[in-house]
This record gives structure tokens, C-alpha cells and sequence, in this order.
């Protein structure tokens, strides 16, 4: 930094101050800068000396909010226009985008709408989304933490996106309902868990933590209703339901602020203004699948092949969680996973499912295997292999630098092989990394649903695919999906079953389009109408 004189360093330390809110602090620092000014002396201004003040200023500057840092740091802003910025209440990046779009900043001298435009350009490219498994680590024990330490705060609720279950995760943000909204703000930036207190106001606090920012607001009782639904989003879900009730202030619940619009409650992951409103109005939105629903899990690993607990571990976990049917599916022996099963491991496999079975007489154990479709779409293991197993999951992990007209034929000839049951996730997402697989979906969802096959919505927080969009095609087009956790962690099987979910109802999916929704002799029948209909 150039701070120039030492009084122009102190200012820009109250500024810093003043963009956190902390405007007390920001006060000492101005006093200091005009006793510098008069003469005057100081013990903290001497600390500050022997610090080095270049050193205090980006200390000061590493406390604020990661926008407005990277901002000052990319020469985008100056802390005028960064202070302007944060009065406005804008302090993240997704604050910044909705401010953009809303076109509601008034004009600054300092800082030019191309400005902001490019700095929104800057924000983006920085990728600081958080996948959805981390983002509900981290939410989740915040949560529970605010719940347990501050009885001031009535209800909290994980918000933003992550109750949407976005795969990625633009901001994490609770909402607070309080009596007394300022007081319990007050405890729960107080609370020694925060690395940082980066911005406040008297609604708002963004709070340093584990290296993400939590952005909590607190509302009144009788406002909380609207708090929820502003703060969950979506913002054109939010508008559209705005511009029907024709505004949701004030509301206790969230159903007061639909019905104020005329419509029944609108389940979070449906909130994307894509048709939810009016399927609302007319009285068809889906009655959903949820976890109660479940009763069984089709895709797991051991450590027979990538997994990180043994088999028997595994199904001990799945039987404690009152599943009625599991299917054990580890990789077949070329995929590219770091550990895979070949036909003798298979064998051995075998043998020990058959010694569980009896161990756990009230859980059926499917033994099958997650068998990969190679570059030459055949599958990994023979038939001779393959119908000694109870179900068969094959997958496309392997792109091969093949392109989509390629990976659509490889993929419809294992959705055309009588031994295959189901594709598991289909696109081969990568959350954050790769939107997977650009194919022909209308054919595939046809040829799913023609042939009896079913198409995975995969849990996994690296997959969650089919997502949302996709699985509401497949749906429609007729397609029996299944969700399942594709866990290789024995202790994850729950909540990534839970991310299944979350992602199906993304989908619109209704437990009777879910095969693992049906009792044992129904998937059983699925699996055999399959095997002998073209026998
Ligand atoms: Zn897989
Ligand atoms: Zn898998």
C-alpha cells in the first residue's frame, strides 16, 4: 500500500473500520489522524509506529469482507467507493450481482457502472463458490453452535442456496428470528467462533469463518416470514412472487407471505421461477419424494474397491438406518477408481454378502456392482459375470475424448443390454468442475424408459446429477429414476442420501417416479422384466 503520510494511513484504517461497521473503532482511528495532525502523542499511535503502518493497513484490509478486499486489491474501487459500497449493503459478491441486476445502486461519481461491471467480472472469475457438502458442513455447525450458545435467537435457519440445494453454493446465510433482533445479533458476534466480525449492520452481520463468510440476518417475530423467503431465494423466484402479492412485508410465516399472493407454500427447492408459481395457482405442484419415502439405497462402495470401510461396516451402518434393501456395487475391474473388484474379488464378495445376509435377516442385500461402459461401449465385466449379480449399475466415467454423438451411442447400448438395471449418474458431473456430458438426452430418456431402465439421481456431492433440470426431463418423458448415495464412507450414507433428495425434488420428483421408493418384490420384478424381455 501507499498510504502517503501517516494521518492519510490512519484514515484509511477508520475507513476500513467504517466498512465493517465497526464505526466506534473507525472514531479512534479519526482521532488519532487529527491528534497526529495538531502534534499530539500518542502510546497507540507509537504501537502503531514500531508495527509498521504499512503492515497495520493490509492487516486492517485482510478483515474485510473477501468483495471489497479483492476489490481494493485489484485497484477496482478505492475505500471511498468501497465504503459507498458497503452502506448500501453490498459486502459479497452475490449482494453485488443482485444490486447489478436490480439496478439499484444510485450513481457515485467514484465509481462507474462499467466499474461494478467489471468488478462483478472479477468476483466471478475469483470462483468462490462452495460445493454443497462443505457448504452444509459448515452451516450446519454454525447453526447448531448459535442454536446451543445465544438464546436470543429464537429460530435458526440455513438459508440461501443451500436450502434450494444448489450444487454450488453462491453465499451461506442463516436467518435469525429473534425478539429482540439487535441484542441477539449482538451475542452472536460475540460468540469466540468467528475469525472476524467483517461487516455489520443493524440487521446483518458477515462473520469470518473456517475461511468462508456466514452472512447472518436477524428479523423480528412477526417479520420472519419474510425474512425466509427473501433470504432463501431464489432472487427471480423471490421477484416474481413480489410482483403476485404485491409485496410480502411483514409476513410471520412463510406461508402467510404465499398466501398473500394467493398460492399454497411453495416447497425451497422448487423456487426457480420455473413454473413453480403457476403450478401453485392451479393446484398441481408436485407432492414430492422425501426422505420417508426411501426405503433402500442402490449404490455403494467398499474398500473391495474405492471405498473406506469394509463391506461389513458398510452394511451394519445401512441396516442401523432401517433401509429394507441395500445393493452393494463396487467398481468393475477397469474403471479408473483408485481400488476396483476383479471376477475372483467379485467371487469372494459374493461369498461374504452371503454370510451378511445372514447376520442381518431384515435388510435385503443385493449384490451387484457399478460395471463402467468402456470406450468401446461394451461393459467391463462379461455377461457370464454380470448375471451372477442381483442388479447391475453401469456408468460412463470414462469420456474416452469422445464426442456427444459417440457418448450417446456408448450409453444407449448399455441402456439396450438386458443385465443393466441402472445408469448412474448420467451426465458424470463434477460439481464445480465439469457440467458433464453434452448428449442426447431426449433419446436417452427414451430409450430408458422404453426399455424398463432406470436413471440415477446420485447423491454424491461431487456428482448430484441427474440435477435438478435433467431428472424433471427424465421424469416427464416417462423415466423411473433412482436416488441414491453412492457413498464411500460408511458414515455418509444418510445425509448423502439426504443431497439425493434434495437434488430429485430439484426435479420435481414425486415417490411414485423413484424406484427405491417401492417394496423389495417391485424392484425385483424391475429388474427381472428386464432380464427376460428380450430373452
Ligand atoms: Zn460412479
Ligand atoms: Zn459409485
Amino acid at each position: 500500500m501507499s498510504a502517503g503520510s501517516l494521518p492519510d494511513a490512519l484514515r484509511q484504517l477508520a475507513d476500513y473500520a467504517d466498512i465493517r461497521g465497526a464505526s466506534r473503532e473507525a472514531d479512534d482511528w479519526r482521532q488519532l489522524a487529527a491528534g497526529r495532525e495538531a502534534g499530539e502523542d500518542d502510546d497507540r499511535l507509537r504501537d502503531f509506529l514500531l508495527e509498521g503502518s504499512d503492515a497495520v493497513v493490509l492487516r486492517a484490509r485482510s478483515e474485510l469482507p473477501r468483495l471489497i478486499r479483492r476489490l481494493l486489491e485489484t485497484g477496482a474501487l478505492d475505500s471511498a467507493g468501497a465504503l459507498w459500497l458497503a452502506r448500501h449493503g453490498v459486502v459479497t459478491a452475490a449482494d453485488l450481482n443482485a444490486a447489478l441486476s436490480e439496478a439499484r445502486l444510485p450513481h457515485h461519481p467514484h465509481v462507474p457502472a462499467t466499474g461494478l461491471q467489471t468488478a462483478a467480472e472479477v468476483i466471478a472469475r475469483d470462483e468462490t463458490r462452495v460445493p454443497l457438502g462443505r457448504a452444509l458442513d459448515l452451516v450446519e455447525g454454525v447453526t447448531q453452535m448459535i442454536r446451543a450458545s445465544c438464546p436470543e435467537a429464537l429460530h435458526v435457519c440455513p438459508v440461501g442456496d443451500v436450502r434450494r440445494f444448489e450444487p454450488l453454493v453462491d453465499a451461506l446465510v442463516l436467518a435469525v428470528g429473534a425478539p429482540e433482533p439487535a441484542a441477539a445479533l449482538e451475542a452472536i458476534c460475540a460468540l469466540s467462533t468467528w475469525q472476524g466480525v467483517l461487516h455489520r449492520s443493524a440487521d446483518r452481520a458477515l462473520l469470518a469463518y473456517q475461511g468462508a463468510e456466514i452472512d447472518v440476518r436477524v428479523g423480528s417475530p412477526p417479520e420472519f416470514g419474510t425474512l425466509l423467503v427473501t433470504t432463501t431465494g431464489s432472487r427471480p423466484h423471490v421477484m416474481a412472487l413480489q410482483a403476485r402479492a404485491q409485496g410480502i412485508s411483514g409476513c410471520a410465516r412463510e406461508e402467510d407471505v404465499y398466501s398473500r399472493a394467493g398460492l399454497p407454500w411453495i416447497p425451497p427447492e422448487l423456487r426457480h421461477d420455473t413454473g413453480e408459481l403457476e403450478a401453485a395457482a392451479a393446484g398441481t405442484l408436485p407432492r414430492m419424494v422425501e426422505r420417508a419415502h426411501i426405503r433402500g439405497d442402490f449404490h455403494m462402495h467398499s474398500t473391495y474397491s474405492d471405498g473406506g470401510d469394509p463391506l461389513a461396516h458398510v452394511v451394519a451402518t445401512a441396516a442401523g438406518l432401517g433401509y429394507e434393501y441395500i445393493a452393494i456395487t463396487d467398481h468393475s475391474e477397469r474403471s479408473a477408481a483408485a481400488r476396483t473388484v476383479s471376477p475372483a474379488a467379485l467371487a469372494r464378495q459374493a461369498d461374504e454378502v452371503a454370510a451378511l445376509r445372514e447376520r442381518f435377516p431384515d435388510m435385503v442385500i443385493l449384490h451387484g456392482i457399478e460395471v463402467d461402459i468402456m470406450p468401446d461401449g461394451l461393459l467391463d465385466f462379461p455377461d457370464s459375470v454380470l448375471e451372477t449379480l442381483d442388479i447391475v449399475l453401469a456408468s460412463l466415467h470414462d469420456r474416452a475424448g469422445h464426442d456427444p454423438a459417440t457418448l450417446t451411442r456408448r450409453l444407449l447400448g448399455a441402456i439396450a443390454h438386458p443385465l443393466v438395471n441402472v445408469i448412474t449418474h448420467p451426465l458424470n458431473q463434477l460439481v464445480g468442475r465439469d457440467t458433464g456430458y453434452d448428449m442426447d438426452f431426449p433419446a436417452i430418456y427414451a430409450a430408458a424408459a422404453r426399455t424398463g431402465t432406470a436413471l440415477e439421481i446420485d447423491g454424491a456431492p461431487g456428482h448430484l446429477d441427474l440435477d435438478g433440470a435433467h431428472a424433471r426431463e427424465a421424469i416427464a418423458a416417462g423415466v423411473t429414476v433412482t436416488i441414491d448415495s453412492d457413498c464411500h464412507r460408511a458414515r455418509l450414507l444418510d445425509r448423502q442420501m439426504r443431497m439425493g433428495i434434495g437434488t430429485a425434488r430439484r426435479g420435481w420428483v414425486e415417490p411414485r417416479h423413484v424406484l427405491n421408493t417401492r417394496p423389495i418384490n417391485e424392484v425385483r420384478a424391475f429388474i427381472a422384466a428386464k432380464r427376460t424381455a428380450k430373452r
